[in-house]
C-alpha cells in the first residue's frame, strides 16, 4: 500500500467545485492582487486566529522579513531563534542585515527554549522568534515573561500553526506579532505562495500594509522604501474556501495522532510529547527513534513515505558558517536532527492507510 506525506490532489478533489467556483468567480472580478477577495480573508483568519487584524504579503518568508522590518530592527541588531527550524526562520534575520543568535530548544517539545534563550541576551538583542514547530505553540507564556522583562520584541512564526491553541488561547491571544505561511503542503495551503501577518496593533498593521506595496498608501506616492510582496487574489479566494474545513482537517489530524499513540509501540519510539498547555494540530506527527535512517529506509521498502524535518541543524549549514557556531553548540538540536522522523499525518489519510504504517513501524527490528 502507498502512503504519502500528503495528499493534495484528493484534498482538492473533494472540495473543487467550490474551488473552481471561487477561482472563476475571481476571473471574473479582473482583480488580482489584494482587494477585496485578500480583504475578506485577512477578516477571516485574522478573527479564526484571534488577532485584530491581518495583512497578506507574499510568503511565510515575507511575512518574516515585513515583521522585523515593521519593528525597526536595523542592521547589527541580534534577533534570537532556534537552529532547529525551516531556514526561513533565521534567513529572514539574516537578509535584513541583522544577526541570528541561535539558543538551544527543549528536546520534548522540540521548541525554542526560554532558559536557552535567557543565557544569549545580549544588549544588541531587539527580538525573539519563537517557532511553533510541527503544529505545537512554543511557551507563550515563558517568552512573553522573558520579552518583558528585557523589553524584547516578539515575532512567533506560526507557519506550522494555524488554528493551534495554548492554555486554550488562539495564535493572536498572545503579544507579538504572528506570521503565517499559505505554501500548499501547511495544513492551510493555497495552489502556490502566499502567507500573511497577524497584529493586535493598528499602526504595526499600517507599517506591514505600507512595507508589502513600495512603502505606498496608495497612488504613486512612497513614504517609505518597501517591497512588492502582496497576496494575490485567486490564492485568497482558495484559502477562504479552505479555511472553512480547516477546523475539521485539524481535528482529523488530532485524530489520526490520537490512533497512533495507541498503534505505536512505545518502548523504542519516542512518540510527540504534547504540551498539557497546548492544542497540538500536528502538522507534522513526528517521532524519535535512535536508528532512525533504518527506520526510514525500512518503511521507504514498504512505500511509506516519510520526512525528516530537519536532517542538519541551522548553526551548522554552509550558509550560516559566517556566525561562527560549531558542532556540539546546540546538542538537543544536533541530537534531534538525527533522531526525528516524520510520519504520514495528513487529513484525507484513511484508517487503512494509518494501520498498514503503523504495522509496518511495528515490524522493523533494528
Ligand atoms: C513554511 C515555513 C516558513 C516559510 O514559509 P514560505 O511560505 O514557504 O515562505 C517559515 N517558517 C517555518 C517554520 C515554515 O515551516
Amino acid at each position: 500500500m502507498k502512503v504519502g506525506l500528503a495528499n493534495l490532489v484528493k484534498q482538492y478533489e473533494e472540495i473543487a467545485p467550490e474551488i473552481n467556483n471561487a477561482i472563476i468567480e475571481t476571473l471574473h472580478s479582473g482583480r488580482f492582487i489584494l482587494g477585496p477577495v485578500v480583504q475578506s480573508l485577512e477578516e477571516e483568519i485574522s478573527q479564526y486566529c484571534g488577532a485584530d487584524y491581518g495583512v497578506g504579503v507574499n510568503s511565510g518568508t515575507d511575512a518574516l522579513i515585513l515583521s522585523l522590518l515593521a519593528y525597526d530592527i536595523q542592521p547589527g541588531d541580534e534577533v534570537i531563534t532556534t537552529p532547529f527550524t525551516f531556514v526561513a526562520t533565521a534567513e529572514a534575520i539574516a537578509l535584513i542585515g541583522a544577526r541570528p543568535v541561535f539558543a538551544d530548544i527543549d528536546p520534548k517539545t522540540f521548541n525554542l527554549d526560554p532558559m536557552q534563550v535567557e543565557q544569549h541576551i545580549t544588549p544588541r538583542t531587539r527580538a525573539i522568534i519563537p517557532v511553533d514547530l510541527f503544529g505545537q505553540m512554543a511557551d507563550r507564556l515563558g517568552f512573553a515573561e522573558l520579552a518583558e522583562r528585557y523589553r524584547l520584541h516578539l515575532i512567533w512564526d506560526s507557519a506550522q500553526a494555524i488554528g493551534a491553541t495554548y492554555n486554550g488561547k488562539p495564535l493572536g491571544a498572545y503579544p507579538g506579532i504572528v506570521t503565517l505561511s499559505f505554501f500548499p503542503t501547511k495544513n492551510l495551503g493555497a495552489y502556490g505562495d502566499g502567507g500573511m501577518v497577524l497584529t493586535n496593533d493598528v499602526q504595526l498593521r499600517d507599517k506591514l500594509r505600507l512595507l508589502r506595496f513600495h512603502g505606498s498608501g496608495g497612488g504613486y506616492f512612497y513614504d517609505r522604501m518597501g517591497y512588492s510582496s502582496r497576496l494575490d487574489a485567486i490564492q485568497a479566494a482558495v484559502l477562504r474556501i479552505k479555511l472553512k474545513y480547516l477546523s475539521e482537517w485539524n481535528n482529523l489530524r488530532v485524530r489520526h495522532a490520537c490512533r497512533y499513540r495507541k498503534l505505536l509501540p512505545n518502548h523504542n519510539i519516542t512518540h510527540p510529547y504534547c504540551n498539557p498547555l497546548a492544542g497540538h494540530i500536528y502538522h507534522q506527527f513526528t517521532i524519535r527513534h535512535n536508528n532512525r535512517d533504518a527506520l526510514q529506509k525500512w518503511l521507504k521498502e514498504k512505500e511509506v513515505e516519510t520526512g525528516i524535518y530537519y536532517p542538519l541543524a541551522l548553526h551548522l549549514q554552509k550558509a550560516y558558517q559566517y556566525l561562527g557556531y560549531k558542532q556540539g553548540d546546540f546538542p538537543h538540536a544536533e541530537l534531534a536532527t538525527q533522531e526525528v522522523l516524520s510520519i504520514p499525518v495528513y487529513p484525507e489519510m484513511e484508517d487503512e492507510q494509518l494501520e498498514y504504517v503503523s504495522e509496518a513501524i511495528r515490524s522493523f527490528e533494528p
